[in-house]
């Protein structure tokens, strides 16, 4: 007795000890990455493993001579032109080798054959370079033998320097050849010790605020992944509650994110082929792992809003409540119509009706400058419906009818058609030559804030629309929205450049305008 209690008086009078930490500190231990010969054998011996499912392909050399491989995988025996593309690299590593394993991990598993794994393998291309830069792997370096970095040194063509950047001429041979829809990069140490950690992250860049992904769902969704098994995310300009920088907000000095909008490798494929771009940092293999697992997932999910299943990555453009999608049933001709549509953007006006108006929709897409000029110069709503009479293909009665009545926001403005997308002033359209028409087909999409909506007419150019994900309309709800989609096949977008959708609908329910303070319940 009186020697415990002699102890516990010791104990306390030395304080933390009484925690139970080693007095010495925490220990490091030797580097615990893995040779580049390890994981170049790995890749052959899993292509020799799995010989249906992965191939192996050889993009080039390094200037010290090494090979620079892609393993891409998916199951051979799922029709080619339902599957999704991705592309995976570790665009760092070189010297952040934890991407490399972070990869291998993830491909082991793709290889395992889970039925999660097999699922996603019938579904997608995954194309992987887990080690972008192999002298760099060798050196430690983020760089390459050139003491150029494959990252960060690109421009809208491609690599800066390309004949000193052979690693990023093979990165961008498959974002080239892809198309993809998904572009993960991991990013993380160089595992010089064990111990060696750091603030881990989803769809971000410290440096780069143009690599925040667009679908900040998506990275919620990612963190929570890992979260699950308890591994926490960092949240950057959140967690820092800063703003993002600007030109005019230069003057706030540090009150602002520290990040930068800069031209990166993924910015090449986002701006070619509007691809979804998810750069990470990851310290532990296994947090990489269940984050991108679930990115994986997601291109076998429906995305709220979409109607098809895979990445969403089909908006090519927005008119506030509305929008022009990729066009297609199955996921090849949606990349081939998607990155049409995004490159040929600034050739397409959209414009919707200006005061919207509950239980109608107009909405008007042109895709050549000549017919923008001809239908869409004069934005009044009254002269628009009298014009469209003079249109050969156009049956502009029923238009005329549903505008007959179209309301005035009266000491704000007149009915008109509202430009929002495109290149909404004319005169910068491109010159008629160039408008050449739309090869793939496209889709207009109308968002109808009204989920209990009841649809009673819907026409394209004036002609009733008929059911179909091919030729005519498909409708869904999602998100609070019921969504119309307008799908015009390639043979029609070839031909015409004029596509006026009007759409009437009962709301489905009665919402309170103005007077929601008197009648509000407790
Ligand atoms: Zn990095």
């Amino acid at each position: 007795m009186k020697k415990t209690a002699g102890l516990v008086l010791a104990a306390l009078l030395c304080g933390l000890s009484t925690l139970g930490a080693a007095p010495s500190g925490p220990k490091f231990g030797p580097a615990v990455h893995p040779t580049l010969s390890q994981l170049e054998n790995r890749l052959l011996e899993w292509e020799k493993a799995y010989p249906r499912i992965m191939k192996l392909r050889r993009l080039g050399t390094t200037a010290q001579s090494r090979p620079l491989l892609a393993a891409v995988l998916t199951d051979p025996d799922a029709p080619a032109d339902r599957k999704e593309h991705v592309l995976i690299t570790a665009l760092h590593c070189g010297g952040e080798r934890s991407a490399a394993t972070g990869i291998f991990y993830l491909m082991d598993w793709l290889l395992q054959g889970s039925p999660g794994a097999r699922e996603i393998l019938r579904g997608q291309v995954i194309a992987f370079m887990p080690v972008v830069n192999p002298d760099g792997y060798v050196a430690g370096s983020l760089r390459n033998s050139h003491h150029r970095d494959t990252y960060k040194e690109w421009n809208r063509e491609g690599p800066l320097v390309p004949e000193q950047m052979p690693e990023a001429l093979a990165a961008k041979s498959l974002m080239d050849e892809l198309q993809a829809e998904l572009h993960a990069d991991y990013h993380g140490t160089g595992m010089q010790f064990r111990g060696y950690i750091m603030a881990e992250n989803s769809g971000a860049a410290y440096s780069n605020i143009s690599l925040k992904s667009y679908k900040h769902e998506i990275i919620r969704q990612m963190d929570q992944a890992a979260l699950a098994e308890g591994y926490p995310s960092d949240e950057l300009e959140q967690d820092a509650e800063r703003i993002y920088w600007g030109p005019e907000l230069e003057q706030l000095g540090p009150k602002l994110w520290s990040g930068r909008p800069l031209y990166y490798a993924a910015t090449y494929g986002y701006e070619h082929y509007h691809t979804l771009a998810f750069a990470n940092e990851n310290a532990w293999e296994r947090s990489s792992f269940l984050r991108h697992r679930r990115l994986l997932e997601i291109g076998q999910e429906i995305w709220p809003g979409e109607y098809y299943p895979g990445y969403p990555t089909r908006v090519i453009l927005k008119n506030e409540l509305h929008f022009v999608t990729a066009y297609g049933e199955t996921a090849a001709a949606r990349r081939r119509s998607r990155v049409e549509l995004w490159n040929k953007q600034g050739q397409i006006v959209t414009a919707l009706n200006n005061p919207q108006t509950e239980g109608m929709v107009l909405f008007v897409c042109s895709t050549t400058g000549k017919a923008a000029r001809r239908w869409l110069s004069d934005q009044s709503l009254p002269r628009f419906a009298q014009r469209i009479g003079e249109h050969r293909s156009v049956d502009a009665g029923p238009i005329q009818r549903m505008l007959k009545d179209h309301p005035d926001a009266d000491g704000q403005f007149k009915a008109h058609l509202l430009l929002l997308s495109g290149r909404a002033d004319r005169s910068e359209l491109p010159p008629e030559a160039e408008s050449g028409p739309i090869e793939n087909g496209l889709s207009l999409r109308l968002r109808i804030p009204y989920p209990k909506a009841r649809i009673s007419e819907l026409r394209v150019n004036g002609h009733p629309a008929a059911v179909s994900s091919r030729d005519g309309y498909v409708s869904w709800v999602a998100r609070g929205f019921t969504y119309v989609q307008f799908n015009i096949p390639p043979e029609r977008s070839r031909k015409e450049d004029l596509f006026v959708v009007t759409c009437l609908y009962d709301p489905g329910e009665e919402r309170v305008f103005g007077l929601g303070w008197q009648e509000q319940t407790p």
